[in-house]
């Protein structure tokens, strides 16, 4: 049989059966209709390359989205494909003085241009209703190979002989039926004809050729603009920028005009945006009108064949796919053993940070690709890259980005080992350690690479069978993770390239961050000068001054991203019916007030949309925006400040809790944290959650969170927890430096130690509460569900026991005396010892970290260093 799914590399959108016969013409070999899960392709061989050709049910993005999707399904190793078909163009641009024509006949390939990756999605409905224009989706560039057969052919054309088009045209052609092949010939100069802008193509009756109803006096022939518009019988000229891609059609040249100018859109056309979206993909398009309301049916066949033609010329340059995907791996079932090593590796919270970071807007970031030190990092076999930034520049949101277009052109190359991690200084302990960024990167290499997978499954086997139980009896340490690491990656390194992402390498602490560096640096000069390893490394990390990169390229965020805010600041703007020039002077401001801080523009922007709202004149806006602080601390310290006094104490103890807890809290804990405070007189919780300060919903409770922040907290959600952070790692960074002292201006005590003081007292007090303290032990453990029963019913519970004793360590460490321990656990009574004791055992029943049975309080003093209690209870003279 001819149809073997496996060989196709190339898929081919034909939006329309006219496409598609073109598209046919140009294969060197035809392999006829592919039948497969209901669906007819086409298949054939160009150049080195087998094709497969696929025509659209209906027209539109969503559409073609679909279709690729089932192309990608049914032809595993098609790698990427190339949207081939007609579209309406500008008719001129480029500088004045160089003014390009573009004709009929034409074609435009997709090309990064401008803050434009090539694909500009838009909606026309959101822009008619004279709002702005509204991006949806990415604007994402060709994957690199293609752009690089793109500006090889560019290159060869711009030579002797040039362009091969005109014989690929007069080939095809005899391929094409006899009766239609007239209407694939060029159909020359003078039926090409450009209307007035202001001349629109009567209403009715508008299927009406242009010849029958439209004033022949209102429009341009070719030949009357100029030498740029002159062509050759089938000789069309290639142009390379963006297109404009989405459901409705282009119809008017006013509009036409305006997306020109504000997004540099040369061709507007109704798939690209659809299959971009998804996969790695260019767009062809051949020029049949002038997007505006004169349609022109006559110039469709022509415009597919040159479209298909330049098409077929690009792939003869196109080396052959190196399409040596690993079927057999990838569908190899795990066995047991190499299930449970991976588990034992993987933790929850694994790809939480990555997942929550905000996606680009549309237009953001397309910077990155086109960057000296990315291009070369990419380019080059073995280094690092340093993309670094001072905070809230957006480092997360490009390496998120930077992710995404190295999956997105993956497919490329299937042999490309990618893994990543996102630091988090707000999150869990594994999500700010070298131990969770080991235990990741491991997780996700082993899972590409069989033959490590099996390596690493001995070694885990034999920790099993001499130690027990992973997660119980032991668990993995960071330095023999580092260690495999370290040896298996150059010999993997040589067989299949490796890249690896991290960011915020800062939120595991300025030492470890250094330390990181200094691994990664050994990792790559290990590698051979020579020779075929591949290994990539790219993190982001403020400017730290002391790490220094040999063989490391670095860029600055600050320094490039002024184009991404201004578009952020416009975007959000154009959500408000803001005056065009009042919008502008706004937008300028904002953006020079910024100097590259990203989040302090997401933080402003808000402020000046609610003087707006309010009625504030532009001027009286303009001048109180001059008037914010420049500096994110001072920013911080503003918000802060504005918090009113009768919340202020409410505000600190919140704080103090995000700040300090030694994990992210969940929205019915903070509601029983902030309720349960130290010197609470309660002695039930049944008592307290009937006091009027108590939270009685978790949807009250996430306002409060919010408004007592403003704004510096926000809620986010992970397998349908709602956790309560900060919005960014600068605002914690900022509060225990001593922002915090804004809330309340304590003399003496250090920051760090009254918030530990605070917590682990609320802690206490919540195990002391009868209810809490009668509870059965027994019951917890004898069966799962009511374990879940009693952690809703006492929200705080787990935290509480598990954590006291370490913020109570801090708050020695932290040089602050803590006598009074002994009355909060009714010592010289070790009757509070043996509840917690129990609770415990019962929550956490396998870990080392329980406490024996017959433990007193004294016990846990020595034993965690609270050398002013113990002295406290020894001269009571009370140690029985
Ligand atoms: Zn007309």
């Amino acid at each position: 049989m001819e149809d073997q799914p496996a060989r196709y590399t190339i898929g081919w959108i034909a939006p329309l059966p006219l496409e598609l016969t073109a598209a046919k013409a140009v294969l060197d070999e035809d392999h006829g209709d592919i039948h497969a899960d209901g669906y007819i392709y086409h298949g054939g061989k160009i150049g080195k390359h087998n094709v497969v050709m696929a025509v659209q049910p209906k027209m539109g993005t969503d559409a073609a989205s679909d279709l690729a999707a089932r192309v990608r399904a049914t032809f595993k190793n098609v790698g990427y494909f190339v949207v081939v078909g007609i579209g309406g163009g500008v008719p001129n641009y480029g500088p004045s003085g160089a003014r390009s024509q573009i004709v009929l006949g034409d074609v435009v390939v997709s090309y990064p241009r401008g803050r434009y990756g090539g694909i500009v999605p838009y909606d026309v409905g959101a822009w008619i209703n004279e709002g702005r224009l509204e991006f949806r989706g990415h604007a994402d560039g060709p994957p690199a190979s293609l752009l690089a057969a793109v500006n090889s052919l560019k290159a060869s054309h711009s030579m002797t002989p040039g362009t091969k088009i005109p014989t690929i045209l007069q080939e095809m052609r005899l391929k094409i039926h006899a009766d239609e092949r007239e209407n694939f010939e060029d159909q020359g100069s003078q039926q090409d004809r450009l209307y007035q802008d202001n001349y629109s193509h009567p209403v009715s009756p508008s299927n009406e050729a242009c010849e029958n109803c439209c004033d022949v006096n209102r429009s341009h022939k070719r030949d009357s603009r100029g030498i740029e518009a002159a062509r050759r019988i089938d000789t069309p000229k290639i142009h390379y920028g963006n297109i404009g891609s989405s459901n409705q059609l282009q119809i008017s040249a006013s509009k036409r005009n305006r997306l020109h100018e504000e997004c540099e859109i040369i061709c507007f056309e109704m798939e690209g945006a659809g299959v971009i979206k998804n996969h790695p993909s260019l767009v062809i398009r051949g020029i049949c009108d002038y997007s505006d309301s004169h349609k022109n049916k006559k110039w469709q066949p022509y415009a597919a064949a040159t479209a298909a033609a330049y098409t077929k010329e690009l792939l003869e340059t196109l080396p052959a796919s190196k399409h040596t995907m690993k079927y057999k791996e990838l569908a190899q079932e795990k066995t047991k053993d190499q299930k449970s090593c991976l588990q034992s590796l993987a933790f929850k919270e694994m790809n939480m940070r990555g997942n929550d970071i905000s996606q680009p807007t549309s237009t953001t970031c397309s910077w990155l690709l086109e960057h000296e030190s990315y291009q070369s990092w990419v380019s080059q076999q073995n280094g690092l890259l340093w993309i670094k930034g001072n905070p809230g520049v957006g480092k997360s949101t490009l390496m998120k980005y930077a992710l995404h277009e190295c999956k997105r052109q993956a497919p490329v190359n299937n042999e490309l080992v990618i893994a990543s991690f996102f630091f988090h200084g707000r999150g869990s302990p594994l999500q700010k350690s070298p131990l969770g960024l080991f235990r990741s990167l491991l997780y996700q290499i082993l899972n590409q690479v069989p033959k490590l997978l099996h390596e690493f499954t001995s070694i885990f086997k034999n920790k099993c069978d001499t130690e027990g139980e992973p997660g119980t009896n032991w668990d993995w340490h960071q330095t023999e993770l580092r260690d495999f690491l370290q040896s298996s990656i150059p010999p993997v390194s040589k067989v299949r390239p490796i890249r690896i992402y991290i960011d915020a390498l800062d939120e595991c602490g300025e030492e470890v961050a250094r330390d990181l560096v200094k691994v990664f640096q050994c990792l790559i000069s290990e590698l051979p000068h020579t020779g075929r390893a591949t290994l990539g490394i790219c993190f982001s990390c403020r400017h730290y001054p002391i790490i220094a990169l040999e063989r490391g390229l670095t860029m600055c965020v600050e320094k490039e991203n002024y184009d991404d805010i201004a578009t952020h600041v416009r975007s959000e703007l154009d959500r408000e019916d803001l005056e065009q020039n009042d919008a502008q002077k706004l937008k300028e401001e904002i953006v020079k007030s910024a100097s590259g801080v990203f989040q302090w523009v997401v933080l402003v922007v808000p402020m000046v949309l609610e003087f707006y709202r309010n009625g504030r004149s532009i001027d009286e806006i303009l001048a109180k925006l001059r008037d914010i602080p420049k500096q994110l601390d001072d920013l911080y310290r503003e918000i802060l400040g504005k918090v009113k006094p009768e919340y202020r104490s409410e505000t600190l103890q919140l704080m103090q809790w995000i700040c300090f807890a030694r994990r992210p809290l969940s929205i019915p804990e903070l509601r029983s944290a902030m309720a349960m405070d130290a010197d609470t007189h309660y002695e039930t919780l049944n008592d307290h959650q009937n006091s009027p300060k108590y939270v009685r919903t978790d949807k009250q409770m996430e306002k409060r969170v919010k408004s007592l922040s403003g704004g510096l907290i926000e809620v986010v959600e992970h397998a349908g927890l709602h956790i309560a952070q900060f919005i960014h790692q600068s605002v914690n960074d900022h509060l225990i430096t001593g922002g915090i002292r804004t809330l309340e201006n304590f003399a003496e005590g250090s920051v760090a130690g009254l918030a530990h003081f605070r917590l682990s007292r609320s802690c206490i007090r919540y195990i002391s509460m009868k209810d809490v303290s009668s509870i059965s032990p027994d019951k917890i453990l004898s069966e799962i569900t009511h374990q879940l029963e009693i952690t809703h019913q006492f929200p705080l519970l787990n935290y509480a026991t598990k954590e006291w004793v370490l913020h109570a360590e801090k708050v020695e460490t932290e040089g602050m005396s803590q006598g009074d321990l002994l009355h909060l656990l009714r010592w010289p009574s070790n009757e509070m010892m043996k509840i917690w004791v129990r609770l415990h055992k019962a929550l956490v029943p396998y870990s080392n970290e329980t406490p024996p049975e017959e433990t007193t309080l004294l016990h846990v003093g020595s034993r965690h260093g609270f050398t002013s209690m113990v002295a406290m209870a020894i001269l009571r003279n009370d140690t029985n």
